[in-house]
């Protein structure tokens, strides 16, 4: 039987950008004879207007179900003034940790197209080919004790808990090692060991754990120097291994050096290699409804999902040709035009992409 996919375009662009990731599932299932089947439903800002809730039991049920998740994204000021408890947001963190979603992939690449399209020089990021992998279901995001309190003098506190354990670390550290192995054999381990305790157990066990990886090289870098460094020299990287909120920061900067968030894909995935795919960026109400914003970041997200949870990556390989191939006929969303290139609106982007691939 065919894979089931469970779609979530969630607010702001999510649905215009999803709608073009769709085409290309759509073509891709005929032309490859894949027998895919889809399911939509909401998750967010979108869920709390039609269920009250940012992820409703059902729609967990059905993530249970599905061989994969597309996700667009989720947030938006409609929503900013809810309960904590029912942001937005919420649906997100809790479908990574229901699920077990564990190993946040985010790549890191910048089409030769593209290299002007960057904010750094030519010579620094040419030729970038970096990997984030990302701790996402534990760390600060998720530690207990948190919340905000009143304390004896009546001034209010805010606190978190940032806390790994060593079977966490372990499971991450092992999907570095992995990927390094299909690429370039080099692991950066990115922690703040010099201030905060979970963090130097981090790099100890990083350490431990490079013994059963004597073939990939391990380095172990501060985060805020990692940060420098990103913008600095990017290409000195190859895989670059992180907990849930360095990840979240560096990927971001990571992003721009490839252009624009709206070209980085992602994939969080549990320990069977299931996962949700969904572009890095987030729900840009700033440019929701306006059909300008960039469906790339999604549409490269559906090809990591036939890569690493439906076992096509020849398929995969095909939507990441069609995708330099449009780059190369001078097709451009405004977050990535330059002088010269045809600036397109999102869904005619989408309709290139599909176009190279039927061609
Ligand atoms: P954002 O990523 O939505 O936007 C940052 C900037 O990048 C904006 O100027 C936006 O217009 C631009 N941008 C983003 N995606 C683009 C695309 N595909 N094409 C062209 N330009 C694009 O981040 P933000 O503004 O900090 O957050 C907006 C909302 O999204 C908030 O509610 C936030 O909580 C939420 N968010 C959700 C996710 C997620 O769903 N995974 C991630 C980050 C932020």
């Amino acid at each position: 039987m065919g894979k089931h996919i469970l779609i979530l375009e969630g607010d702001g662009i999510g649905p215009e950008i999803v709608r073009e990731a769709r085409k290309v599932l759509d073509v891709i299932n005929t032309k490859f004879d894949l027998g895919l089947t889809f399911e939509n439903d909401h998750m967010g800002g979108c869920a709390i207007d039609a269920y009250g809730v940012p992820l409703a039991d059902s729609t967990l049920e059905k993530a249970r179900k599905a061989d994969a998740i597309l996700l667009g994204a989720v947030g938006g000021p409609k929503w900013d003034k809810l309960d904590r408890s029912i942001r937005p947001e919420k649906g997100l963190l809790k479908i990574r940790s229901q699920l077990g979603l564990y190993a946040n992939l985010r790549p890191a690449l910048l089409y030769p197209q593209l290299v002007d399209a960057s904010s750094l020089k030519p010579e620094v990021v040419s030729g970038l080919d970096i990997l984030i992998v990302r701790e996402l279901a534990g760390g600060i995001y998720f530690g207990e004790p948190r919340g905000i309190r009143v304390l004896e003098n009546g001034e209010r506190e805010g606190y978190n808990t940032y806390k790994y354990s060593e079977s966490e670390i372990i499971r991450i550290g092992r999907t570095a090692f992995e990927m390094a192995r299909k690429r370039n054999g080099k692991v950066c381990s990115v922690d703040k060991a010099n201030v905060l305790e979970a963090t130097m157990l981090w790099r100890e066990v990083m350490d431990t754990l490079h013994k059963e990886y004597p073939d990939v090289e391990l380095s172990h870098m501060y985060v805020d120097n990692a940060a420098m460094q990103l913008v600095r020299a990017p290409k000195q990287f190859d895989v670059l291994v992180t907990g849930n909120m360095f990840g979240d920061i560096l990927s971001d900067a990571a992003a721009m050096l490839t252009g624009s968030i709206g070209m980085l894909p992602s994939a969080s995935l549990d320990k069977e290699g299931r996962g949700m795919y969904e572009p890095c960026h987030g729900s840009a109400p700033d440019i929701a409804g306006q059909g300008i914003a960039n469906p790339l970041a999604t549409i490269l997200s559906v090809s990591m999902m036939l890569r690493y949870s439906l076992g096509y990556p020849q398929v995969a390989d095909a939507i990441e040709v069609a995708v330099g191939k449009v780059l190369d006929q001078g097709y451009r969303t405004a977050d990535i035009y330059t002088e010269g290139k045809t600036k397109v609106s999102t869904s005619q982007m989408g309709d290139a992409v599909v176009a190279a691939l039927n061609a």
